[in-house]
């Protein structure tokens, strides 16, 4: 751990009041689940944009289930130093919202309110035909055929053909362009349009947390650290904080 780094990084957070976090994968493998875009992980009947595409999910539809139910799913997950660092910043007023990639709910489960799942969440699926709405348990165990009217049951997530959420998308611009900082980690920035997003941002400062340089590094205060390590001296931070007060 880069010692002066990180007391920058909590010198900064110290100082700014409407921080938004930007993430992605990275941010859950501490919980256990892995980065599917990672080249040790799940894809070996294809690759992610193959398996987790809107014509996948047309063409073959069982595929496209036993894929999510095989890989996709983590019911004993749970938030991790990183999410928990988040949702305190948010309590202590610093952080306006997270925009995340990551459709696992964990952000939620730790406490965090202001989420934008800009890739939907994988805990809700709807009928493509009537609209019902079912959650992840029924979807494991009824399958993808609605029981009403006999269309496709999908999952509430963006598949890689398809379009972001364009409300999660929207307010975590408007949150950006009002930032004084602007914290991205877990994620390497290569999906868009969120790796569009830190074009919005107009304050402090930006900071990486990355084990990989991203495209635009060189606009960052790059800490080439896990992240789990800098969010868990982000919380000693915070306990002083709150002792203090
Ligand atoms: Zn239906």
């Amino acid at each position: 751990m880069d010692n002066e780094k990180m007391s920058k990084f909590i010198q900064m957070i110290e100082e700014c009041n409407k921080i938004v976090f930007l993430g992605g994968a990275g941010v859950s493998t501490g919980s256990g689940i892995p980065d599917y875009r990672s080249k040790d992980g799940l894809y070996t009947k294809g690759t992610p944009e193959e398996m987790l595409s809107n014509s996948k999910l047309r063409k073959d539809p069982q595929g496209f289930y036993d894929f999510v139910t095989n890989n996709m799913i983590y019911p004993d997950a749970t938030p991790n130093q990183t999410h928990i660092a988040l949702m305190e910043l948010e309590q202590l007023g610093k952080l306006t919202c997270i925009g995340t990639q990551n459709i696992d709910g964990l952000h939620q489960k730790a406490g965090s309110k202001n989420v934008y799942e800009v890739h939907g969440n994988l805990q809700k699926f709807h009928c493509v035909g009537c609209g019902q709405k079912h959650d992840l348990d029924w979807y494991i165990l009824n399958g993808y055929t609605c029981p009403n009217c006999g269309s496709l049951i999908r999952p509430d997530v963006v598949l890689y053909d398809e379009q972001v959420k364009e409300e999660a998308f929207l307010y975590t611009l408007s949150a950006i362009k009002e930032a004084d900082m602007l914290i991205i980690g877990g994620t390497s920035m290569q999906v868009y349009p969120f790796a569009m997003l830190p074009e919005y941002f107009n304050g402090k400062y930006r900071v990486l947390i990355n084990k990989e340089p991203i495209e635009k590094n060189r606009l960052y205060r790059w800490l080439n650290e896990d992240i789990n390590e800098v969010f868990t001296e982000v919380r000693k931070w915070i306990e002083v904080k709150k002792s203090e007060s």
